[in-house]
């Protein structure tokens, strides 16, 4: 019997895992053969901290410290260009407000990115807060976490049951069962297979595909200090990546939840809108990928005990946050788990609350 299991090896479920081995003995039960394997192994990396609705803001902000400090921090100065076209004024504008840009010289975007095209950029706006995540060492620190307090991390687990019992749950993984006091659902773009298999109501969780392709330099440039560029409205964005470059169509298209790949027409129209805003064409794509991002219906996390069933505990709805919102997310559930009252502000819990979706 363990105190808490955790379905899902991601960087919710794991960092999750993390801060509740402080307050109990741990299993992670992740179905793939390594951790990291879906969605988190496949974002951009970024931590914007602008980026989200109020309640992500708020984790973003009380996740900022980790992400600077903890294990010599994860953090790499990165920076973020907007730039516009004819036409694009008012959402260039929006975007100013909700990133906290400020707008710069069509010469000094370029000065940054030189393939700027300046006779289809008419607007452009910077600011130097957006990091680079070092998101394989977070997921991989947090596992060390686990193991170092005595939890567990069994990967190929794939949980096909889950029963109600007196002392907490049954979870079911091929012929062997697990009894847990407490659950932890982190199961991404799964939560709400989870949850039915728990007989908890759903969350109504939207699997929202993004795309990825990686193309060589442009032009042969070093790219390797290049801000990352985007499109107004979140309409596209690239950025560098070990000498490449990542260019993605910003896709949201709702999925099932699966082992999700690009689609080549998607790809296709995200690369042409970039195309449109630099001088240099896109020769090849070198390869591509897709993950979900998975939303609840009013796009901010679900974090904490189910409130029919408080042993069952959701770590869900990470969207397109999961690891800028981690560090103060895990924090939350392990907090409301043990009782201690949690840093953020009360209005925020309540917000991030699987309660307000009932
Ligand atoms: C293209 C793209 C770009 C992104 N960019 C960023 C970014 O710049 N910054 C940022 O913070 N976030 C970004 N994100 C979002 C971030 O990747 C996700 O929010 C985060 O990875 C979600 O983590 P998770 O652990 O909830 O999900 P996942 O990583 O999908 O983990 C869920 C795990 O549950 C497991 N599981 C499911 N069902 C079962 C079962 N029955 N039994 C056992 N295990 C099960 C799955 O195998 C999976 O490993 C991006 C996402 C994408 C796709």
């Amino acid at each position: 019997m363990t105190d808490f299991i955790v379905i899902g090896g991601g960087i919710a479920g794991i960092s999750a895992a993390a801060r509740l081995s402080a307050h109990g003995s741990v299993t992670v039960l992740e179905m793939e053969e390594a951790l990291g394997y879906h969605a988190s192994g496949r974002s951009a990396a970024m931590f914007e901290q602008n980026y989200g609705n109020a309640s992500t803001v708020a984790l973003n902000r009380a996740s900022a410290q980790y992400h600077h400090h903890a294990n010599g921090g994860y953090l790499t100065p990165r920076g973020l260009l907007l730039v516009a076209g004819a036409g694009q004024e008012a959402a260039f504008a929006a975007d100013l407000v909700e990133l906290n840009l400020h707008e710069i010289t069509l010469d000094d975007a370029i000065s940054r990115i030189p393939i700027l095209n300046p006779a289809t950029m008419t607007q452009a706006a910077f600011h130097n807060d957006a990091q680079d995540v070092d998101t394989d060492r977070m997921i991989q620190d947090f596992a060390k976490v686990v193991r170092a307090n005595g939890g567990r991390v069994i990967t190929k687990a794939t949980v096909s049951a889950i029963s109600k019992v007196n002392h907490g749950w049954q979870v079911t993984v091929g012929d062997v069962v697990y009894d847990t006091k407490q659950l932890v659902n982190a199961a991404g773009a799964w939560v709400d297979q989870i949850a039915e298999m728990a007989g908890i109501a759903p969350i109504g969780i939207t699997p929202l595909r993004r795309s990825m392709a990686r193309i060589p330099a442009p032009g042969g440039h070093d790219v390797t200090g290049w801000p990352m560029l985007m499109g107004v409205g979140e309409s596209w964005y690239a950025k560098p990546d070990a000498g490449k470059l990542l260019v993605s169509p910003a896709d949201a298209d709702l999925m099932v939840p699966h082992d999700a790949y690009a689609d080549d027409m998607v790809l296709a129209e995200g690369l042409a809108q970039y195309e449109e805003m630099v001088t240099e064409p896109v020769t090849r794509v070198e390869s591509n990928w897709a993950g979900l991002r998975s939303f609840a219906p009013d796009k901010a996390l679900v974090l904490g005990p189910d409130p029919d069933q408080p042993s069952f505990i959701w770590s869900a709805a990470q969207g397109g946050y999961g690891f800028q919102t981690a560090p103060a997310a895990s924090q939350l559930i392990a907090d409301l788990v043990s009782g201690n009252t949690p840093e953020l502000d009360s209005n925020i819990v309540a917000q991030l609350s699987p309660a307000r979706l009932r």
